[in-house]
């Protein structure tokens, strides 16, 4: 089975792994709830292929940047 990463915020291609031997457990997929797992991973059983929605570094250093952007304001009136 081949596993695709893809961004979730961009769609941009992060990068993709073949295993032959796999378990939900291996990919951490079994931490995800039923609802989760059914929005973020798609299999293809046919085409052996596995489709999985994750964040890239670009789009997770923008939504860090974002959160310090808005914890801003609270600092400054504590000071
Ligand atoms: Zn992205």
């Amino acid at each position: 089975m081949r596993f695709i990463y893809v961004c979730n915020e961009c769609q941009s291609f992060i990068g993709e792994i073949e295993l032959q031997n796999w378990d939900e457990t291996m990919l951490g997929f079994d931490t995800l709830t039923q609802g989760e797992k059914q929005e973020l991973v798609s299999i293809d059983p046919y085409r052996q292929t596995g489709v999985v929605k994750a964040i890239c570094d670009y789009c997770f250093k923008e939504k860090s940047g974002l959160l310090r952007f808005y914890q801003e304001p609270e600092r400054n009136i504590l000071q």
